[in-house]
């Protein structure tokens, strides 16, 4: 295999490509004269001369003309113009001319970046402005993307940091872990004072330092439990940074089902893997699985109250320096995403950090996986998780799917636990993950009791009078209803504006009012009313996240 010399870019280059862009796109029209020199000297954060090399080489390619004593124009761009454009520059032209062995004649020139319009940054005062001169990265769609990260360990830590770095600009954080000294080791953004809090909460409050232009929520939770349905339905792209299976197939589901890409990522010792999902494209999360792990996780679900104490436990050796590495990977992958760039669904990209070797393979999607399924139209209902019973939700299925519909729910709802050796019966009627493994044993003769579950709701039963939150409906949730024949999907919409509103840490005035201490020196800024900076920094060294 031969290998292609990186062609190296001047920043007059760049800028050339990027007025060519704007020429070709219509933004600046032929005829018109560009802004005045000094304007894009500033709004560039470049020097004089770069910008007239810039230029030179735009007016040698017949693309703009100078006109004495008043400026510069655009020009018509045309088969001749651009074809001597074309002659100058483009990688192929370059591949051409290394495979002969020629060394590169004139100016080399950035190939034109046709559909992306121009926007000319201000490197001083842009934190950004570099990223523009990407040629597919699109500044608006990254501002606006949400993207949520489902655990905030070492790969996590890596993966947040990096999106609030490249400015992703609604970031949704979820784990339900505290921090621990031994995090310390790999999580850039935990600190030893951070000891015993929880991890999403210190994730989302250091990604906002690190860069406070981005938007972040985060949710102090079970991914498997307590995030609705339409949380995901309103992401562009989820990242799982977890540790165990039932996570992964957990959030592969919810993707799958309201059809969203997601970008898996795994580390153990110096070996770590990414892959990226999006539903109907090649293989699942559920599909790379071995019939052997597939019997093995419903064997541990055989056991329900045992299976989830058992998520909770088992621990991986990493290191940050592969975090860092699988995390950077996944990160690309989202924002590649992001930008309608291509990516590889259904493949694995292993990297080995023992001896430097990465490869990448397919998955071969399977036929018969019980993940592949993706709801219908969603109905928006303004209804809330803590303030809708069963019976309302069953009443409004029943008007669209007639009287035999019934409600499946996400989660197993435990109605009863019984002691076969006291035969005593307990009613619970509480959601499984709320029922612990010890709260199994019988109160009497301390044996494991036999529990009953269920996730259907038929309208017979005798507790609908119930809100969906208190059998573990969480708030925004997607409703799943049926007849024999069809489906129907009711999400709980009323609940949107407390379940996703990325405002978390978005002012300090809030924390300020939580400490009457701060409110004080608040109120001598304003007695004081000078201009005196060190009364602000001592505000601004004493703000912590909360008590
Ligand atoms: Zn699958
Ligand atoms: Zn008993």
């Amino acid at each position: 295999m031969k290998i292609q010399p990186i062609v190296h870019k001047t920043l007059a280059e760049a800028v050339a490509g990027k007025l060519t862009a704007s020429l070709l796109d219509g933004s600046l029209q032929p005829g018109t004269q560009l802004p005045p020199e000094r304007e894009l000297i500033t709004r560039f954060g470049i020097s004089r001369t770069t910008l007239r090399e810039a230029l030179k080489t735009l007016e040698k390619d017949g693309f703009v003309e100078a006109r004495k004593n008043v400026g510069w124009f655009a020009r018509r761009i045309d088969e001749s113009n651009m074809t001597q454009a074309r002659e100058m520059s483009g990688p192929a032209r370059q591949a051409e001319r290394s495979a002969r062995s020629e060394p590169p004649t004139g100016p080399i020139r950035l190939p034109i970046a046709s559909e992306k319009p121009i926007h000319i940054p201000n490197l001083q005062k842009d934190r950004f402005g570099t990223f523009d001169f990407i040629s597919w990265w699109d500044r608006e769609k990254v501002q606006n993307a949400k993207v949520m990260v489902v655990g905030a360990g070492a790969l996590g830590n890596e993966v947040i940091k990096n999106l609030a770095l490249m400015g992703i600009g609604n970031i949704f954080i979820v784990d339900f872990d505290k921090i621990e000294m031994a995090n310390l080791s790999r999580s850039v953004l935990f600190r030893e004072t951070d000891n015993n809090r929880s991890k999403a909460e210190i994730a989302a409050a250091r990604a906002k330092s690190v860069n406070p232009n981005v938007h972040v929520q985060y949710l102090n939770g079970d991914i498997m439990t307590k995030l609705g349905l339409g949380v995901f339905r309103r992401m562009d792209v989820v990242i799982g940074c977890l540790d165990n299976r039932e996570a992964r197939l957990a959030v592969n589901r919810f993707c799958y089902w309201i059809n969203k890409p997601w970008v898996d990522g795994a580390i153990q010792e110096l070996l770590g893997l990414v892959r990226v999902f999006v539903p109907g494209q090649g293989a699942c999360y559920e599909c790379t699985l071995t019939e052997q792990a597939l019997r093995d996780l419903s064997l541990r679900y055989s056991c329900p109250l045992l299976a989830r104490q058992n998520i909770l436990l088992g621990k991986v050796p990493t290191t940050p320096t592969i975090a860092s590495i699988i995390g950077a990977m996944q990160s690309q992958e989202a924002l590649k995403l992001i930008n309608n760039m291509p990516v590889e669904p259904g493949k694995v990209t292993h990297f080995n950090g023992m001896v430097n070797e990465m490869h990448t393979t397919a998955y071969s999607p399977r036929e018969d996986c019980a993940s592949h399924w993706t709801y219908g139209d969603v109905t928006e209902l303004p209804a809330r998780a803590e303030r809708t019973t069963l019976d309302d939700i069953l009443r409004i299925a029943c008007a669209d799917l007639g009287l035999n519909a019934v409600i499946e729910l996400d989660q197993e709802l435990v109605t009863r636990l019984e002691c076969s050796t006291c035969h005593t019966v307990e009613e619970i009627l509480r959601p499984l993950s709320e029922v612990t493994f010890d709260a199994g044993r019988c109160p009497i003769c301390g044996e494991l009791r036999e529990t009953f579950l269920t996730h259907v709701i038929t309208g017979e039963e005798p507790y609908l009078h119930r809100t969906l939150a208190s059998v573990g409906v969480p708030p925004l949730h997607i409703i799943r209803a049926h007849n024999d024949e069809e489906y129907r999907f009711y999400e709980l919409t009323g609940d949107l504006m407390d379940a996703l509103h990325f405002r978390d840490y978005e002012s300090t005035i809030k924390l300020a009012v939580e400490k009457p201490a701060r409110i004080r020196i608040k109120d001598k800024i304003h007695v004081n009313a000078t201009k005196e900076t060190p009364v602000l920094k001592v505000r601004s060294s004493r703000i912590r996240l909360r008590d």
